[in-house]
């Protein structure tokens, strides 16, 4: 895998809008993190065992509930849908008392923890076999240090030529802002039309990427967190996978 780190060039020529005339020939293939290269819900498992022990400990608690009934909850209520209240929801139903501050802790601890997490073998397999071919990059959203670790975790800081975390521009250009791809491109001195990007939300992955003129292809994993469809025309994704195997034939098809 290339460890090779991009040099600012004030040669840069520049990266096109415009798309070639006879088709696309990627050389890069910039990835998204959570739900492409591994299930962002082993990360929210993760997060919930350190929830747990938090609560365990802080908590004067019934002898019935132990750790693993207070992870039990917080499973449930993510699993059953509750992506945004879902501390809150298993608090209720634990009959735990709670306010803002307690809420604002667990948020901090759960963005904060070192995960448990492992990147899977087809992703390890289809890294390595695309950067004997591609240049290989990352752009990602969400909470710094959680995806700083995630990618430390993972065992992929040195599988990418360049990574871009959104969340060190400001929250205001997580996607589908067009800033973070265009200043991953600029470091890699890569044109648009020559790059593609792998995401897994037709939310918001594809809106910036198809803007600028890239291809974009999406990852549809059976246990994925986000499983909403394209809210307008320019957020769909130009091509869609079921597995990370069939990248390396969708690639070529592009
Ligand atoms: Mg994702």
């Amino acid at each position: 895998m290339s460890g090779r780190l991009f040099q600012w060039s004030s040669t840069w020529e520049g990266y096109g809008h415009v798309a070639p005339p006879h088709g696309r020939s990627i050389t890069t293939v910039v990835f998204d993190l959570d739900d492409t290269l591994y299930d962002e819900a082993d990360y929210c498992r993760s997060g919930f065992r350190v929830i747990a022990r938090f609560l365990h400990n802080a908590m004067h608690l019934p002898l019935w509930m132990d750790e693993d009934a207070i992870y039990q909850t917080l499973c449930r209520h993510f699993e059953s849908g509750n992506r945004t209240q879902t501390f809150n929801a298993a608090m209720d139903e634990l009959g735990l008392p709670y306010d803002d501050e307690v809420i604002a802790t667990m948020v901090r601890l759960y963005r904060e923890h070192r995960p448990q997490i492992t990147l899977p073998q087809e992703s390890a397999e289809i890294l390595e076999k695309l950067s004997r071919r591609y240049r290989l990059a990352l752009l990602t959203d969400g909470y710094l240090p959680a995806q700083q670790y995630k990618v430390e975790v993972l065992g992929l800081a040195a599988t990418f030529e360049a990574i871009m975390y959104t969340e060190t521009l400001g929250r205001s250009y997580w996607k589908p802002h067009t800033k973070g791809f265009e200043m991953l491109l600029k470091r890699l001195r890569q044109r648009v039309e020559n790059c593609v990007y792998v995401a897994d939300n037709a939310e918001k992955d594809f809106i910036a990427p198809n803007r600028l003129g890239m291809a974009t292809i999406q990852l549809v994993r059976p246990h994925r967190v986000h499983d909403s469809p394209p809210t307008e025309p320019l957020a769909a994704p130009r091509a869609i996978i079921a597995s990370l195997n069939q990248l390396p034939a969708a690639l070529k098809r592009l």
